[in-house]
């Protein structure tokens, strides 16, 4: 798909997935801080954005301050990941970021950078471990720093796929999405994203049939056409069948020998010796027992 029709594309997906889902909005509400984005990033990473904010509340209500959440057990870090797949694994890492955080400003702040050029900003963030992930620099982007990015997961990758956008690596896909989709539409569309990725275009076989898109993705078209062929096929082959059976009929059974068919019908020898031979059946009954 060339860039031009990838953009069109995706406004035409835009329109049709925000009349079904009709978003309330709540992207434009302030910019997260710095420091709160990165744990949102590794929180929303494959699952909703519902999880990720009601993890944020839990670490807002449950905690002191960032430094409690630092000194604590993973178990207990845990707790506020309720909901969330691989908590453990998102514990460690949210535990780390404020580690290394700390050891480096002696505090829990990193808003200074959201004043700083967006590349300038980038560079030292990137000297993080949490910013490994392209989804958690993206998300910060998008959330803390004012600037243009469309974070994808495995969900939203899963249903872009179907829908033909694809690139070799996540970040070329991110590109693509971010040329196409202009800025003041990114969050709303990484949402709407989500929303289908969540509702109809889950993971393993997609409800298409529910589907806002299901007459533009190419899944459910090239699926559509798969069904109705087999469909067709389905009804088509019998009456090849007999159109062979017409074209080459069967041989007349021998009536001085064996037969050399299983069929009951056919004479036995013993028959043919007793009894005088039936009648010779016409062609067409023969093509045709009926
Ligand atoms: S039509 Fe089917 S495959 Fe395409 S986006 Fe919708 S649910 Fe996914």
């Amino acid at each position: 798909m060339a860039t031009q029709s990838k953009a069109q594309f995706l406004t035409d997906a835009y329109t049709l997935l925000r009349r079904r889902y009709k978003p309330k909005g709540e992207q434009d509400s302030a910019r997260l801080s710095v420091l709160k984005a990165v744990v949102y990033g590794i929180c929303h990473e494959d699952t909703t954005r519902e999880n990720a904010n009601q993890a944020l509340s839990r670490f807002k209500d449950g905690y002191f301050d960032w430094n409690e959440v630092r000194v604590s057990d993973i178990d207990e870090i845990r707790e506020s990941l309720a909901g969330i797949p691989d908590p453990e694994e998102r514990a460690k890492r949210i535990r780390k970021f404020l580690r290394q955080l700390f050891n480096r400003t002696y505090g829990f702040n990193l808003d200074a950078l959201a004043k700083k050029p967006l590349k300038e900003a980038l560079k030292v963030l990137q000297t993080y471990e949490a910013f490994s992930s392209d989804y958690v620099t993206a998300t910060v982007i998008q959330q803390a720093l004012g600037g243009h990015a469309i974070p994808v997961d495995h969900e939203t990758h899963r249903a872009l796929e179907r829908l033909g956008i694809t690139e070799a690596t996540i970040p070329e896909l991110r590109a693509v999405l971010e040329r196409a989709v202009p800025k003041n539409r990114g969050a709303e569309f990484l949402d709407l994203i989500e929303d289908l990725a969540n509702d109809t275009c889950v993971e393993g076989e997609p409800d298409c049939a529910r589907c806002e898109l299901r007459k533009m993705c190419p899944y459910a078209i090239a699926r559509k056409e798969h069904e109705a062929a087999a469909r067709s096929a389905g009804k088509v082959r019998p009456s090849k069948e007999r159109e062979k059976e017409i074209e080459s009929p069967r041989p007349a059974p021998a009536q001085d020998g064996p037969s050399t068919t299983a069929s009951p019908k056919k004479s036995t020898p013993a028959r043919v010796a007793k009894e005088p031979p039936p009648a010779k059946p016409s062609p067409r009954s023969k093509q045709n027992p009926k």
